[in-house]
Protein backbone atom coordinates (compact mmCIF):
# COMPACT_ATOMS: atom_id res chain seq x y z
CA UNK A 1 0.00 0.00 0.00
CA UNK A 2 1.36 3.38 -0.87
CA UNK A 3 -0.76 6.33 0.62
CA UNK A 4 -3.12 4.27 1.69
CA UNK A 5 -4.03 3.10 -1.81
CA UNK A 6 -4.39 -0.41 -2.88
CA UNK A 7 -2.60 -1.14 -6.18
CA UNK A 8 -2.68 -5.09 -6.51
CA UNK A 9 -4.08 -8.29 -5.42
CA UNK A 10 -1.37 -9.16 -2.37
CA UNK A 11 -2.26 -5.59 -1.05
CA UNK A 12 -5.92 -6.31 -1.43
CA UNK A 13 -6.22 -10.06 -0.07
CA UNK A 14 -3.62 -8.49 3.00
CA UNK A 15 -6.61 -6.09 3.72
CA UNK A 16 -9.35 -8.36 3.52
CA UNK A 17 -7.53 -10.69 6.09
CA UNK A 18 -7.60 -7.74 8.36
CA UNK A 19 -11.42 -6.76 7.51
CA UNK A 20 -12.21 -10.58 7.91
CA UNK A 21 -13.85 -11.48 4.85
CA UNK A 22 -14.45 -14.96 3.98
CA UNK A 23 -11.72 -16.65 2.05
CA UNK A 24 -15.13 -18.20 -0.27
CA UNK A 25 -15.65 -14.02 -0.91
CA UNK A 26 -11.70 -13.54 -1.17
CA UNK A 27 -11.55 -16.11 -3.53
CA UNK A 28 -14.78 -15.03 -5.90
CA UNK A 29 -12.92 -11.12 -5.52
CA UNK A 30 -9.58 -12.79 -6.73
CA UNK A 31 -10.89 -14.70 -9.51
CA UNK A 32 -13.34 -11.25 -10.43
CA UNK A 33 -10.38 -9.02 -10.60
CA UNK A 34 -8.84 -11.55 -13.24
CA UNK A 35 -12.22 -11.05 -15.53
CA UNK A 36 -12.00 -7.40 -15.43
CA UNK A 37 -11.23 -5.28 -18.03
CA UNK A 38 -10.75 -2.42 -15.56
CA UNK A 39 -7.35 -2.08 -13.21
CA UNK A 40 -7.58 -2.42 -9.87
CA UNK A 41 -6.78 0.16 -7.35
CA UNK A 42 -8.75 1.26 -4.24
CA UNK A 43 -8.35 4.73 -2.02
CA UNK A 44 -7.98 4.96 1.54
CA UNK A 45 -11.03 6.87 1.52
CA UNK A 46 -13.60 4.37 -0.24
CA UNK A 47 -11.77 1.36 1.63
CA UNK A 48 -13.37 3.00 4.07
CA UNK A 49 -16.67 3.77 2.90
CA UNK A 50 -16.99 -0.06 2.09
CA UNK A 51 -19.02 -2.11 4.72
CA UNK A 52 -16.48 -5.31 4.43
CA UNK A 53 -19.00 -6.91 7.35
CA UNK A 54 -21.36 -7.00 4.37
CA UNK A 55 -18.91 -7.07 1.00
CA UNK A 56 -21.68 -9.03 -0.49
CA UNK A 57 -24.50 -6.61 -0.85
CA UNK A 58 -22.39 -3.62 -0.62
CA UNK A 59 -22.83 -1.12 -3.42
CA UNK A 60 -19.44 0.39 -3.87
CA UNK A 61 -17.82 -2.87 -3.87
CA UNK A 62 -20.10 -4.06 -6.45
CA UNK A 63 -18.68 -1.47 -8.64
CA UNK A 64 -15.09 -1.78 -8.11
CA UNK A 65 -14.57 -5.93 -7.21
CA UNK A 66 -17.19 -7.87 -8.95
CA UNK A 67 -16.81 -10.92 -8.02
CA UNK A 68 -16.48 -13.91 -10.58
CA UNK A 69 -20.22 -15.42 -9.99
CA UNK A 70 -21.89 -11.58 -10.72
CA UNK A 71 -20.10 -11.91 -14.70
CA UNK A 72 -23.41 -12.80 -16.91
CA UNK A 73 -24.33 -14.02 -19.78
CA UNK A 74 -23.10 -11.39 -22.92
CA UNK A 75 -25.04 -10.03 -25.45
CA UNK A 76 -23.81 -10.86 -28.61
CA UNK A 77 -23.87 -7.05 -29.40
CA UNK A 78 -21.62 -5.74 -26.66
CA UNK A 79 -18.40 -4.02 -27.89
CA UNK A 80 -15.08 -3.01 -26.03
CA UNK A 81 -15.88 0.53 -27.24
CA UNK A 82 -19.72 0.85 -27.85
CA UNK A 83 -20.15 4.71 -28.72
CA UNK A 84 -17.52 3.96 -30.88
CA UNK A 85 -15.41 7.13 -29.71
CA UNK A 86 -11.88 5.76 -31.54
CA UNK A 87 -13.37 6.25 -34.64
CA UNK A 88 -14.88 9.55 -33.87
CA UNK A 89 -11.70 11.22 -33.12
CA UNK A 90 -10.44 13.92 -35.11
CA UNK A 91 -7.27 13.92 -33.34
CA UNK A 92 -5.60 11.60 -30.44
CA UNK A 93 -8.32 12.50 -27.43
CA UNK A 94 -10.88 14.88 -29.39
CA UNK A 95 -14.06 13.45 -29.73
CA UNK A 96 -16.20 16.07 -32.40
CA UNK A 97 -19.62 14.19 -32.23
CA UNK A 98 -22.26 17.20 -31.67
CA UNK A 99 -22.07 20.37 -34.17
CA UNK A 100 -20.90 22.96 -31.27
CA UNK A 101 -19.66 20.32 -28.19
CA UNK A 102 -15.75 19.13 -27.75
CA UNK A 103 -15.27 15.85 -25.48
CA UNK A 104 -11.61 16.21 -24.50
CA UNK A 105 -9.72 13.33 -23.34
CA UNK A 106 -6.93 14.46 -21.20
CA UNK A 107 -6.01 11.86 -19.14
CA UNK A 108 -6.64 8.03 -19.62
CA UNK A 109 -6.33 7.62 -15.95
CA UNK A 110 -8.56 7.79 -13.03
CA UNK A 111 -7.26 7.39 -8.71
CA UNK A 112 -9.90 4.48 -8.50
CA UNK A 113 -10.80 2.05 -12.10
CA UNK A 114 -15.28 1.80 -12.19
CA UNK A 115 -15.60 -2.17 -13.43
CA UNK A 116 -18.51 -0.90 -16.01
CA UNK A 117 -16.41 2.48 -17.04
CA UNK A 118 -17.75 3.10 -20.65
CA UNK A 119 -14.25 3.57 -21.74
CA UNK A 120 -12.71 0.87 -20.85
CA UNK A 121 -11.02 0.85 -24.22
CA UNK A 122 -8.85 3.89 -23.17
CA UNK A 123 -8.58 4.36 -19.10
CA UNK A 124 -6.50 2.74 -16.50
CA UNK A 125 -3.56 0.30 -17.27
CA UNK A 126 -4.20 -2.54 -19.42
CA UNK A 127 -5.19 -6.00 -17.54
CA UNK A 128 -4.90 -9.58 -18.12
CA UNK A 129 -8.32 -9.52 -20.05
CA UNK A 130 -8.34 -6.37 -21.87
CA UNK A 131 -4.84 -4.07 -23.71
CA UNK A 132 -5.78 -0.77 -23.86
CA UNK A 133 -5.21 1.65 -26.21
CA UNK A 134 -2.78 4.32 -26.30
CA UNK A 135 -3.14 7.75 -27.51
CA UNK A 136 0.52 8.21 -28.06
CA UNK A 137 0.86 11.93 -27.34
CA UNK A 138 2.03 14.15 -24.36
CA UNK A 139 -0.58 15.97 -21.83
CA UNK A 140 1.08 19.25 -23.44
CA UNK A 141 1.21 18.14 -26.94
CA UNK A 142 -2.81 17.23 -26.56
CA UNK A 143 -3.48 20.43 -25.04
CA UNK A 144 -1.60 22.42 -27.81
CA UNK A 145 -4.00 20.09 -30.14
CA UNK A 146 -7.05 21.17 -28.45
CA UNK A 147 -6.13 25.16 -28.42
CA UNK A 148 -5.42 25.00 -32.50
CA UNK A 149 -8.62 22.94 -33.44
CA UNK A 150 -10.52 24.84 -31.15
CA UNK A 151 -9.21 28.64 -32.58
CA UNK A 152 -9.81 27.13 -36.49
CA UNK A 153 -13.82 25.98 -35.47
CA UNK A 154 -15.09 28.64 -34.23
CA UNK A 155 -18.53 27.48 -34.01
CA UNK A 156 -17.46 25.16 -30.48
CA UNK A 157 -18.94 26.86 -27.28
CA UNK A 158 -18.89 23.83 -25.18
CA UNK A 159 -15.86 21.76 -24.25
CA UNK A 160 -15.73 18.58 -21.73
CA UNK A 161 -12.23 17.99 -20.42
CA UNK A 162 -12.71 13.93 -19.09
CA UNK A 163 -10.88 10.86 -20.12
CA UNK A 164 -10.02 9.38 -17.49
CA UNK A 165 -9.83 11.51 -13.87
CA UNK A 166 -8.86 14.97 -14.28
CA UNK A 167 -8.07 14.97 -10.31
CA UNK A 168 -5.62 12.84 -11.73
CA UNK A 169 -3.46 15.17 -13.91
CA UNK A 170 -0.94 17.80 -11.57
CA UNK A 171 -2.51 21.06 -11.27
CA UNK A 172 -0.03 22.88 -13.28
CA UNK A 173 -1.27 21.26 -16.87
CA UNK A 174 -4.73 22.33 -15.66
CA UNK A 175 -3.47 25.61 -14.89
CA UNK A 176 -2.04 25.77 -18.41
CA UNK A 177 -5.02 24.01 -20.14
CA UNK A 178 -7.22 26.51 -18.73
CA UNK A 179 -5.14 29.50 -18.78
CA UNK A 180 -5.25 28.56 -23.09
CA UNK A 181 -8.91 27.53 -23.01
CA UNK A 182 -9.35 31.39 -21.34
CA UNK A 183 -8.03 32.93 -24.75
CA UNK A 184 -10.54 31.25 -26.79
CA UNK A 185 -13.45 33.71 -28.08
CA UNK A 186 -16.19 31.66 -28.83
CA UNK A 187 -16.15 29.25 -25.86
CA UNK A 188 -18.99 30.00 -23.33
CA UNK A 189 -18.79 26.78 -21.42
CA UNK A 190 -15.84 24.26 -20.13
CA UNK A 191 -16.41 21.30 -17.74
CA UNK A 192 -14.31 19.01 -15.82
CA UNK A 193 -15.18 15.62 -15.40
CA UNK A 194 -13.80 13.95 -12.17
CA UNK A 195 -15.19 11.03 -9.53
CA UNK A 196 -12.38 11.69 -7.44
CA UNK A 197 -15.55 13.70 -4.82
CA UNK A 198 -16.15 9.81 -3.93
CA UNK A 199 -12.94 8.66 -4.37
CA UNK A 200 -10.79 10.87 -2.45
CA UNK A 201 -13.03 14.33 -1.45
CA UNK A 202 -10.51 15.81 0.53
CA UNK A 203 -8.48 17.11 -2.30
CA UNK A 204 -11.63 19.67 -3.17
CA UNK A 205 -11.54 20.99 0.26
CA UNK A 206 -10.84 24.80 1.02
CA UNK A 207 -7.30 25.38 0.88
CA UNK A 208 -5.70 22.74 -1.54
CA UNK A 209 -4.09 23.12 -4.83
CA UNK A 210 -7.34 21.80 -7.07
CA UNK A 211 -9.52 24.02 -5.03
CA UNK A 212 -7.73 26.68 -5.70
CA UNK A 213 -7.35 26.06 -9.62
CA UNK A 214 -10.96 25.72 -9.44
CA UNK A 215 -12.14 28.71 -8.10
CA UNK A 216 -9.56 30.93 -9.10
CA UNK A 217 -10.47 29.85 -12.77
CA UNK A 218 -14.32 29.74 -12.14
CA UNK A 219 -13.92 33.53 -11.32
CA UNK A 220 -12.00 34.23 -14.46
CA UNK A 221 -13.65 32.35 -16.63
CA UNK A 222 -16.99 34.47 -15.66
CA UNK A 223 -15.07 37.58 -16.36
CA UNK A 224 -15.13 36.35 -20.13
CA UNK A 225 -18.79 35.34 -19.75
CA UNK A 226 -17.48 31.51 -19.68
CA UNK A 227 -19.06 29.08 -17.31
CA UNK A 228 -16.21 27.04 -15.94
CA UNK A 229 -18.38 23.83 -13.64
CA UNK A 230 -17.43 20.43 -12.56
CA UNK A 231 -18.91 17.25 -13.81
CA UNK A 232 -19.19 14.37 -11.01
CA UNK A 233 -20.10 10.87 -10.90
CA UNK A 234 -22.16 9.67 -7.57
CA UNK A 235 -23.93 6.31 -8.35
CA UNK A 236 -25.31 5.90 -4.98
CA UNK A 237 -26.58 7.82 -1.27
CA UNK A 238 -23.53 6.38 0.35
CA UNK A 239 -20.51 7.37 -2.12
CA UNK A 240 -21.59 11.04 -0.71
CA UNK A 241 -19.76 11.01 2.56
CA UNK A 242 -19.95 14.01 5.34
CA UNK A 243 -16.16 14.79 3.66
CA UNK A 244 -17.78 14.59 -0.16
CA UNK A 245 -20.50 16.99 0.67
CA UNK A 246 -17.78 19.03 2.29
CA UNK A 247 -16.12 19.84 -0.27
CA UNK A 248 -19.12 19.68 -2.73
CA UNK A 249 -20.47 22.82 -0.77
CA UNK A 250 -17.51 24.92 -0.29
CA UNK A 251 -16.74 24.63 -4.65
CA UNK A 252 -20.34 25.79 -4.54
CA UNK A 253 -20.59 28.31 -1.97
CA UNK A 254 -17.29 30.29 -3.88
CA UNK A 255 -19.38 30.02 -7.21
CA UNK A 256 -18.51 26.48 -9.00
CA UNK A 257 -21.59 24.96 -10.24
CA UNK A 258 -21.27 21.29 -9.86
CA UNK A 259 -23.48 18.48 -11.79
CA UNK A 260 -23.47 14.70 -11.23
CA UNK A 261 -23.84 11.89 -13.62
CA UNK A 262 -25.33 8.72 -12.66
CA UNK A 263 -24.65 5.33 -14.37
CA UNK A 264 -28.30 3.40 -13.59
CA UNK A 265 -26.30 0.01 -12.26
CA UNK A 266 -28.52 -3.04 -11.88
CA UNK A 267 -28.87 -4.32 -7.96
CA UNK A 268 -26.61 -1.22 -7.09
CA UNK A 269 -28.83 1.87 -7.22
CA UNK A 270 -31.85 0.46 -9.72
CA UNK A 271 -34.81 1.33 -7.70
CA UNK A 272 -37.08 4.51 -7.74
CA UNK A 273 -36.31 4.69 -3.81
CA UNK A 274 -32.15 4.58 -4.13
CA UNK A 275 -32.68 7.65 -7.00
CA UNK A 276 -34.84 9.71 -4.69
CA UNK A 277 -32.43 9.02 -1.92
CA UNK A 278 -29.75 10.05 -4.54
CA UNK A 279 -31.16 13.61 -5.63
CA UNK A 280 -31.63 13.96 -2.34
CA UNK A 281 -28.57 14.03 -0.83
CA UNK A 282 -27.18 15.60 -4.28
CA UNK A 283 -28.97 18.80 -3.41
CA UNK A 284 -27.87 18.87 -0.08
CA UNK A 285 -24.43 19.00 -1.41
CA UNK A 286 -24.87 21.76 -3.56
CA UNK A 287 -24.62 19.30 -6.56
CA UNK A 288 -27.38 19.72 -9.57
CA UNK A 289 -28.28 16.34 -10.43
CA UNK A 290 -28.13 15.98 -14.23
CA UNK A 291 -28.00 13.05 -15.71
CA UNK A 292 -28.85 9.00 -15.16
CA UNK A 293 -27.61 6.95 -17.73
CA UNK A 294 -28.97 4.04 -18.90
CA UNK A 295 -25.93 1.76 -19.03
CA UNK A 296 -24.02 1.59 -22.02
CA UNK A 297 -23.61 -1.94 -24.13
CA UNK A 298 -19.75 -2.00 -23.14
CA UNK A 299 -18.24 -5.67 -23.09
CA UNK A 300 -17.35 -7.65 -20.01
CA UNK A 301 -19.38 -5.50 -17.50
CA UNK A 302 -23.01 -6.86 -18.68
CA UNK A 303 -24.05 -8.03 -14.99
CA UNK A 304 -24.46 -4.05 -14.18
CA UNK A 305 -27.22 -3.69 -17.43
CA UNK A 306 -30.45 -3.21 -16.35
CA UNK A 307 -33.27 -3.48 -18.95
CA UNK A 308 -34.21 -0.17 -20.50
CA UNK A 309 -37.47 -0.56 -18.96
CA UNK A 310 -36.27 -0.08 -15.40
CA UNK A 311 -34.40 3.31 -16.34
CA UNK A 312 -37.93 4.15 -17.62
CA UNK A 313 -39.73 3.44 -14.97
CA UNK A 314 -37.47 5.22 -12.72
CA UNK A 315 -38.10 8.10 -14.90
CA UNK A 316 -41.48 7.90 -14.70
CA UNK A 317 -41.96 7.49 -11.33
CA UNK A 318 -39.74 10.62 -10.22
CA UNK A 319 -41.44 12.71 -12.15
CA UNK A 320 -43.32 15.32 -10.15
CA UNK A 321 -41.56 14.51 -7.05
CA UNK A 322 -38.73 16.89 -6.66
CA UNK A 323 -38.79 20.71 -8.40
CA UNK A 324 -37.86 20.36 -12.20
CA UNK A 325 -34.99 21.46 -11.76
CA UNK A 326 -33.10 19.29 -9.71
CA UNK A 327 -35.03 16.12 -11.85
CA UNK A 328 -32.09 14.87 -13.93
CA UNK A 329 -32.43 13.73 -17.70
CA UNK A 330 -33.06 9.65 -17.77
CA UNK A 331 -30.43 9.36 -20.94
CA UNK A 332 -29.07 6.66 -23.02
CA UNK A 333 -25.74 6.97 -24.84
CA UNK A 334 -26.83 5.46 -28.43
CA UNK A 335 -24.36 2.16 -29.47
CA UNK A 336 -22.48 2.67 -32.58
CA UNK A 337 -21.71 6.91 -32.22
CA UNK A 338 -25.37 8.14 -32.09
CA UNK A 339 -25.17 10.37 -29.15
CA UNK A 340 -27.66 10.90 -26.12
CA UNK A 341 -31.00 10.44 -26.49
CA UNK A 342 -33.95 10.51 -23.62
CA UNK A 343 -34.85 6.97 -22.59
CA UNK A 344 -38.47 8.34 -24.19
CA UNK A 345 -37.47 9.30 -27.75
CA UNK A 346 -37.16 5.44 -29.20
CA UNK A 347 -38.78 4.77 -32.66
CA UNK A 348 -40.06 1.31 -31.98
CA UNK A 349 -39.70 -1.13 -29.08
CA UNK A 350 -39.41 -5.00 -30.47
CA UNK A 351 -40.40 -6.60 -27.10
CA UNK A 352 -39.71 -9.93 -28.20
CA UNK A 353 -35.94 -9.41 -28.87
CA UNK A 354 -35.67 -6.43 -26.47
CA UNK A 355 -34.53 -4.48 -29.34
CA UNK A 356 -35.06 -0.34 -29.23
CA UNK A 357 -34.62 1.29 -31.97
CA UNK A 358 -33.87 5.33 -31.80
CA UNK A 359 -33.02 7.76 -34.46
CA UNK A 360 -30.89 10.93 -34.20
CA UNK A 361 -31.59 13.21 -36.51
CA UNK A 362 -28.57 15.94 -35.51
CA UNK A 363 -26.23 13.25 -36.20
CA UNK A 364 -26.93 10.93 -38.71
CA UNK A 365 -30.73 11.79 -40.61
CA UNK A 366 -32.81 8.55 -41.00
CA UNK A 367 -30.41 6.30 -39.29
CA UNK A 368 -31.67 3.48 -37.08
CA UNK A 369 -29.17 3.24 -34.20
CA UNK A 370 -30.37 -0.24 -31.79
CA UNK A 371 -29.85 -0.36 -27.83
CA UNK A 372 -30.61 -3.95 -27.20
CA UNK A 373 -31.70 -4.96 -23.30
CA UNK A 374 -29.65 -7.80 -21.36
CA UNK A 375 -30.22 -11.56 -22.67
CA UNK A 376 -31.26 -12.43 -18.55
CA UNK A 377 -34.34 -10.45 -19.22
CA UNK A 378 -35.56 -11.94 -22.11
CA UNK A 379 -37.49 -15.43 -22.26
CA UNK A 380 -34.81 -18.56 -22.97
CA UNK A 381 -35.24 -19.44 -26.23
CA UNK A 382 -35.24 -16.04 -27.70
CA UNK A 383 -31.62 -16.07 -25.39
CA UNK A 384 -30.74 -18.87 -27.70
CA UNK A 385 -31.77 -17.30 -30.34
CA UNK A 386 -29.22 -14.09 -29.88
CA UNK A 387 -26.76 -16.39 -29.26
CA UNK A 388 -27.15 -18.01 -32.30
CA UNK A 389 -28.09 -14.80 -33.76
CA UNK A 390 -29.92 -16.21 -37.32
CA UNK A 391 -33.12 -14.74 -37.36
CA UNK A 392 -32.45 -11.81 -35.47
CA UNK A 393 -29.29 -10.31 -37.85
CA UNK A 394 -31.38 -10.95 -40.65
CA UNK A 395 -34.15 -8.59 -39.23
CA UNK A 396 -32.13 -6.27 -38.18
CA UNK A 397 -28.80 -5.20 -39.47
CA UNK A 398 -27.08 -5.82 -35.59
CA UNK A 399 -23.30 -5.79 -35.79
C1 LIG B 1 -21.72 13.45 -23.58
C2 LIG B 1 -20.92 14.06 -24.58
C3 LIG B 1 -20.81 15.46 -24.69
C4 LIG B 1 -21.55 16.39 -23.74
O1 LIG B 1 -22.94 16.20 -23.87
P1 LIG B 1 -24.00 16.98 -22.99
O2 LIG B 1 -25.29 16.28 -23.33
O3 LIG B 1 -24.00 18.40 -23.43
O4 LIG B 1 -23.63 16.83 -21.55
C5 LIG B 1 -20.04 15.97 -25.69
N1 LIG B 1 -19.40 15.17 -26.59
C6 LIG B 1 -19.50 13.83 -26.52
C7 LIG B 1 -18.82 13.00 -27.54
C8 LIG B 1 -20.25 13.21 -25.50
O5 LIG B 1 -20.33 11.89 -25.44
S1 LIG C 1 -14.05 7.48 -12.97
FE1 LIG C 1 -15.07 7.64 -14.97
S2 LIG C 1 -13.43 7.40 -16.48
FE2 LIG C 1 -12.63 6.67 -14.50
S3 LIG C 1 -13.04 4.47 -14.50
FE3 LIG C 1 -14.79 5.44 -13.49
S4 LIG C 1 -16.29 5.74 -15.13
FE4 LIG C 1 -14.29 5.37 -16.13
Amino acid sequence: MINGVIFNTKELLDYMNLMQVNSELQYEIVEGIKKNTMALRLTSHVLQLIDWKNILIDPIRKQFLPLLSEYSLPHPSLEVDSLSEISSQVSPGIIHRYPKKILFLLTSFCPMYCSFCTRSYLVGPSTETLSKINLNKSLADKINALINYLKSNSDINDVVISGGDIASVETGIIDRLLANLATIKSLKTVRLATRTLLFDPKIFLPNTSFFDIITQYSDKFKQRNIELSIQCHFNHPIEISEESQQAALSLWKSGVIIRNQTVLLDGINSTIDLQKKLIKKLVASGIQPYYVYQMDMVANAEHFRTNLATCINISKNLTGVFPGFQLPRFIVDLPGGGGKRSVYEYEFYDQKYGIYGFKSPLISGGKIYYYCDPLRYLEPNIQKEWTEKKTISNLYSLN
